[in-house]
């Protein structure tokens, strides 16, 4: 499955937690924002937006990490474009 993982880096307070949860899915910069890894697809450096093609095996872990934000800096959304986190 594809999600867009979206990190606004206005509001990332590099409190690293989003990195300790998901360390496949989040890195951080040389500012200590979080920015979104590509998961092996080899698209390029991290930035804070992408389209990464995961498991569903991996989605609990990203929402978890999400979650684990405490600024709610990062949004996932589906392949249709539906907001997974934070729930609408
Ligand atoms: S948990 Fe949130 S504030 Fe902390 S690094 Fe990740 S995106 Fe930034």
């Amino acid at each position: 499955m594809k999600l867009r993982i979206v990190v606004d880096p206005d509001l990332c307070i590099g409190a690293a937690s989003c990195v300790t949860v998901a360390p496949d899915t989040f890195v951080m910069n040389l500012e200590n924002k979080a920015e979104v890894l590509d998961h092996g697809a080899d698209m390029g450096a991290p930035t804070y937006e992408r389209i990464v093609e995961i498991a569903e095996s991996e989605l609990e872990n990203i929402i978890t990490a999400a979650q684990s934000c405490p600024t709610l800096a990062i949004t996932v959304f589906d392949e249709e474009g539906k907001q997974l986190y934070p729930s609408t």
